[in-house]
Parts: C-alpha cells; structure tokens; sequence
C-alpha cells in the first residue's frame, strides 16, 4: 500500500536548514495497523504529513497505492487526498459551529454527492462510531473521547485507502484513548490500514507493528502481538 525509499526532507529557516528525515525506507502491506514511535522532535509527524501529502518530500521516492506521489499542485493534491487519505489529529480538528453530523458530511461536499446521499452516508459513519444520537450536537458539547470519534468517522467517510492518526490519543485520558484505540482496532480489523503516531508505550502495543524513528532514520522495526485495547 506505501512503498518509501530514501526519503529526506529538510525545513528551511531562514538561512538554516534542517534535515529532519535522512534517508528512510518503509513498506507498509494492506491492513496493517502501524505505531510511529520516537521521540519529540523525530520527525513522526513530518513523515505522517508526507505520506497523507500535506507536505512534500525533497528526495527519494513515495509510492501509494501503486501510485508514486510527486509534487504536485495544490488541487490535484487534495483530490488525490481525498480519494485516499483519512486524517485524525490529537486536537481533533473539528468545525466549532457546525454539528457532529456536518462534520462528518463535509469531506462529501467536494464529491458532487447529492445531500440526501451525503446524509445518509454521514449519519451511517456516526453510528459505526456510536454517536447516532448525538449528530446535532456542537463539538463543544461532546467529551474528548466523543469528538475523536466524530473526527474518526469525518476521516472514514470518503472510504479512504489509508487512515492516518497523529498522537490520536494525546489529549485523552487513559480509560478514553483505550475506548479510541478499540474503535482504530474494529477499524483495522474490517481491513483498514492504518497508521498511529505515538509515543506512548501503551498504545504502540495496541498496534501489530512497530515503527522507531531517531535521528531522520528507522531504527527498529518490528511486528509484536498486538494487545487488544478493551
Ligand atoms: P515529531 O512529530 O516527531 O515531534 P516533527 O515531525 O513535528 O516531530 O518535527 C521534526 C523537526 O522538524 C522538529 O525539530 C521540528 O521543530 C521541525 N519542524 C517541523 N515542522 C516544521 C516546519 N514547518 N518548519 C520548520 N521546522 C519544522
Ligand atoms: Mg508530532
């Protein structure tokens, strides 16, 4: 499903330059569900930008879904992201005035769905992720644990190849980033790939593999039993 090679990336400021990933192979098969682990400052969510293509690489190849992904404008970007990719964020990034169900709905906009489709499809991903009866609620009315299931089924709509976590569970408590991890699990387990950024232990336990960034490279890489969340 993800195919790198050498893949560096650099950060400018101002005159300096800051080269965050030195050359780094992965290859990531059809329903995996991978932890990135490594330190602050590693380089994990750089590495989880460029494969969800928010950001470019500078060198080496990135290959999606037999696709190889180069740079590319901003329009064709995003419809490529789209098509393939789902985001979820530690700060869940959700719309503050709209409701749970309109979230969920936006990524449908850009598809030329009608709105009774687009509807049904939403409110169908938010009682995959058990919140049918809270779709007309505001995010500020919804517990943490809450809006990151919101933020799942918003991602998972579109029916994305890939669905990619950054720290996922980093503003949650321990009870409610089990109850997330068991959803990134039941997910998984119906065939989704996935990819976690962590740097909790816990967590990269729930995953079946996992990934050590350090110093811009891979250093361990390792598939474990995965331990269920709940
Ligand atoms: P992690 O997610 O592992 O904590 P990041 O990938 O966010 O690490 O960052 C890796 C390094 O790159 C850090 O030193 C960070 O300060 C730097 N960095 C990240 N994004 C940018 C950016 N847009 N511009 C400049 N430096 C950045
Ligand atoms: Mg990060």
């Amino acid at each position: 499903m993800i195919k790198i090679k050498n893949l560096h990336k650099s950060y400018n400021i101002g005159k300096n330059s800051l080269h965050v990933l030195k050359g780094l192979d992965i290859e990531i098969k059809e329903g995996e569900l991978v932890a990135i682990m490594g330190s602050s400052g590693s380089g994990k969510s750089t590495l989880l930008n460029i494969i969800g293509m928010l950001d470019n690489h500078d060198k080496g190849s990135y290959e999606l879904d037999g696709v190889i992904i180069k740079k590319m404008n901003e329009t064709k970007a995003a419809e490529y992201r789209n098509k393939f990719l789902g985001f979820v964020f530690q700060s869940f990034n959700l719309i503050n005035y709209k409701n749970a169900l309109d979230n969920v709905i936006l990524p449908l906009y850009y598809q030329g769905i009608s709105r009774k489709v687009r509807e049904k499809k939403a409110l169908k991903y938010l009682s995959d992720v058990g919140l049918k009866n809270w779709s007309h609620h505001l995010p500020n009315e919804l517990s943490g644990g809450q809006k990151q299931r919101v933020a799942i089924a918003r991602a998972m709509v579109s029916e994305p190849k890939v669905l990619l976590a950054d720290e996922p569970t980093g503003a949650l408590d321990s009870n409610t980033s089990k109850e997330v991890m068991d959803l990134i699990q039941k997910i998984n387990k119906a065939g989704k790939t996935i990819l976690v950024v962590t740097h909790e232990h816990d967590i990269s336990q729930m995953c079946s593999r996992i990934v050590k960034l350090k110093d811009g490279v891979i250093v361990e890489d390792k598939k474990i039993k995965q331990k269920k969340a709940l």
